[in-house]
């Protein structure tokens, strides 16, 4: 595809701007827009690329939707300007191209849904204030509230959590709740429910997720990709996903079908098969339509009730899906404009490693975070619990600085954008935030990921084990941050137990387990290769 540049009408009234994370099907522009005096303006611009080191797919799948919206956009006579990434002007920044384009254009006014990243609006905003264009921000339907409700929500409570801001939304949305109008079953979570792991036989049989092969225009862009993006991490082999709100559907469908059943129960576990790839177990995979927007989280929510209501899935599986949709998603997010832009700075835990150089190869010997990261890699996603209490984890005990770690995240995954992906890596899993995310630091042993899978069996090193040859890297990592932080950690109630453990521990034995972790970072972080 080359660059789009139909005419467009003159004198312009309103330049539509649409980002590629606002590929919504019921885009306002499409109601509001009047083809005899607007236009709608799109950019691929090589800096959301570059920005972070992204992986392949992550870009091809951005460039791939936003084409197909752009075919969408043509297919309503509006008139549309959409730069590609062969247009090396501009130095492939989104402001500057749009300066430039507006100059051409002579827009009376720009019009936009609000932008899901900070920066994104400052820089477009600023824009708008240098070209005296007045900018019309149009909130963002997409979500089921609002930063204003999530402000009001958090004003006057002194300590934030998920759980009760879901409670509310569960109630405002009429979602899983009785005749009486209290939570369906008589209870908010089943979280309880959701936290088996598979037994030795594995998983068994999981239905995998509709594949979509690439059509001609994805096909031309994964070509694309590999031409310009070479050098970047990750791998275009298993492209498959979802790039047209069409496709979402029947992906919605096929997960509702085949695995919601069993994703309430499989939610936190993890299997590594060396006979198959089983990158998605039970999840949904649906992440990156949501976050694209080419899937409206009500419907994702309204079919999964569907689905209990009808008897064809339990209550346990229904409300721990719904819970990460209406619950977590809207909360990070509320989270993330409460907090922006100080949010991204914060690092409560002065951690200050760099990102050892294997997060971007999968070259270590710990087998957990070897399949983690070689999954990560071949195809753009992990579950959440592979990114919480594999990558996440080991990079919060080894001390890793919470910037290195939020870039590798929003490189790493096709579903990666700033406002849900930094207060899940910074705030959930490397407590930067200091609590705000998460009521305690994830932190385990390597006995966590030992009962949660069947990795420490294909492993070298032993989960029980803290000192010596054998000892866990994430086990003597987990006794010397407890050892590390134990002041501030005996301060948290819910941290009592694993600090009782502690101090069991002779005092002998704590000095050598932190000369072994000393060891372990000295070793793992000289061939940092943090692309920063
Ligand atoms: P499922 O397990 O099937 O869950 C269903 C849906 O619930 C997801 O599609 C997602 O929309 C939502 N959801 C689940 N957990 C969360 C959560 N903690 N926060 C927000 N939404 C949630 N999610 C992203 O969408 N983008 C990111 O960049 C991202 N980065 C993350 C980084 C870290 C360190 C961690 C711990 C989590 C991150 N998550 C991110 C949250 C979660 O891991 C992914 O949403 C999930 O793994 C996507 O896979 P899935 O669609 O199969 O999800
Ligand atoms: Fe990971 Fe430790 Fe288990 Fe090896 S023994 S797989 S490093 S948790």
């Amino acid at each position: 595809m080359s660059t789009i540049r139909t005419p467009w009408p003159e004198p312009l009234e309103t330049l539509w701007i649409v980002l590629g994370d606002q590929l919504d099907p019921d885009h306002p522009l499409f109601e509001q827009a009047d083809p005899a005096h607007d236009a709608v303006w799109m950019a691929e611009v090589s800096e959301e690329s570059t920005k972070v080191w992204s992986h392949k797919a992550r870009i091809a799948l951005f460039l791939s939707s936003m084409r197909h919206f752009a075919q969408q956009v043509s297919a309503q006579k509006i008139a549309l300007c959409y730069t590609t990434l062969s247009e090396t002007d501009n130095k492939g920044a989104l402001d500057a191209q749009l300066k430039f384009d507006c100059q051409r254009m002579q827009p009376k006014r720009l019009a936009m849904v609000w932008p899901g990243e900070w920066d994104v609006l400052k820089s477009i905003q600023d824009t708008a204030d240098a070209l005296s264009c007045p900018l019309l921000l149009l909130p963002d339907e997409h979500f089921l509230s609002t930063p204003e409700d999530f402000r009001h929500y958090a004003s006057g409570r002194k300590q934030l959590r998920m759980e009760f801001f879901y409670r509310q939304m569960r109630v405002r949305h009429h979602v899983l709740l009785d005749e009486a109008g209290g939570p369906e079953g008589g209870q908010w979570n089943f979280d309880h429910d959701n936290q088996g792991a598979f037994s030795k036989h594995g998983p068994g049989s999981v239905a995998p997720p509709m594949h979509f092969a690439p059509d001609a225009l994805t096909a031309d862009v994964l070509a694309l990709v590999e031409d310009q993006f070479e050098h970047h991490p990750g791998s275009l082999a298993h492209f498959d996903w979802p790039v047209t709100p069409q496709q979402a559907q029947l992906a919605l469908d096929d997960f509702i079908q085949h695995r919601l059943e069993c994703f309430g129960q499989y939610q936190d576990a993890m299997w590594i098969d060396p006979c198959q790839d089983l990158p998605y177990l039970y999840h949904s995979r649906l992440s990156a339509a949501l976050n694209l927007k080419l899937l409206n989280p009500r419907q994702v929510i309204q079919k999964a009730e569907a689905a209990y209501r009808s008897g064809r899935v339990s209550l346990a599986s229904a409300e721990g899906f719904i819970r990460q949709i209406l619950g977590w998603r809207e909360y990070v997010r509320g989270i993330y404009w409460l907090y922006m832009p100080a949010y991204r700075h914060q690092n409560a835990l002065c951690a200050n490693a760099p990102l050892p150089s294997f997060y971007w190869s999968a070259k270590t010997d710990m087998a957990c975070l070897q399949a983690a990261i070689r999954q990560s890699l071949d195809y753009g996603y992990a579950h959440h619990i592979q990114r919480l209490m594999v990558t996440g984890l080991f990079a919060l005990l080894l001390g890793v600085h919470p910037m290195a770690v939020h870039r590798w995240y929003l490189a790493m995954y096709v579903d990666a954008v700033e406002w849900v992906e930094l207060p899940n890596s910074l705030g959930m899993s490397q407590y930067g935030d200091g609590g705000i995310m998460a009521s305690k630091p994830y932190i385990a042993s390597g006995n966590y990921i030992n009962r949660m899978s069947n990795a420490c069996k294909q492993c070298r090193y032993d989960p029980a084990v803290r000192l010596g040859e054998n000892a866990c890297p994430f086990t003597t990592l987990y006794w010397a941050f407890l050892i590390n932080h134990e002041t501030s950690l005996m301060k948290n109630p819910r941290m009592g137990m694993q600090v009782r453990n502690l101090q069991r521990i002779e005092q002998s034995e704590k000095q050598a387990i932190l000369q072994q972790a000393q060891k372990l970072r000295d070793t793992l972080t000289c061939t940092s290769a943090d692309v920063v």
